[in-house]
């Protein structure tokens, strides 16, 4: 039986992400596993939804970044063939939705990076820091040097 099954990637488009795709990619095909991927759109406004969320936006510039966003994921998610329906794009918290999507999609193994902390890092925490503490299967972080 394959140690995993269902790999997460998470990807934040930092220079090391493509450094962190390819390891991800070359543990799935290590144990013939799928992978998925995530972006967890923290820094745009939400826009107006039917629940209510109103935050005061300049529309076209957050419709913009979000667009810009959208191809930058598509562009990973095709270089890595991972297929549509394992492609995550969504709003909120970036440890509480890793997490939440994949105990939602009964993943065995995520993927982050993970630097040095240093300085306002080191009173801030890091995402990987917060996936593994709040995750319910196994976590990978890979090294990036600053
Ligand atoms: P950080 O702690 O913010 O430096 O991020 C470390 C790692 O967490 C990144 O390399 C990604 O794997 C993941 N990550 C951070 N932010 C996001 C995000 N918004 N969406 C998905 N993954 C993220």
């Amino acid at each position: 039986m394959n140690l995993y099954r269902n790999i997460l990637l998470a990807i934040d488009f930092s220079d090391h992400g493509h450094y962190v795709a390819q390891k991800a990619r070359q543990f799935a095909d290590q144990f013939s596993a799928q992978l998925h991927i995530i972006h967890v759109l923290d820094n745009i406004p939400m826009p107006d939804t039917p629940y209510g969320t109103v935050i005061p936006l300049e529309e076209d510039s957050a419709y913009e970044l979000l667009e810009i966003k959208k191809s930058k994921f598509i562009q990973i998610a095709d270089q890595l063939s991972i297929t549509p329906t394992r492609r995550w794009m969504v709003w909120g918290a970036p440890q509480e939705e890793i997490t939440r999507l994949a105990a939602q999609e009964h993943i065995d193994l995520i993927i982050v990076g993970s630097h040095e902390l240093h300085g306002l890092g080191l009173l801030m925490g890091s995402t990987a820091k917060d996936v593994l503490y709040h995750a319910n299967c196994d976590v990978l972080a890979i090294h990036i040097k600053d």
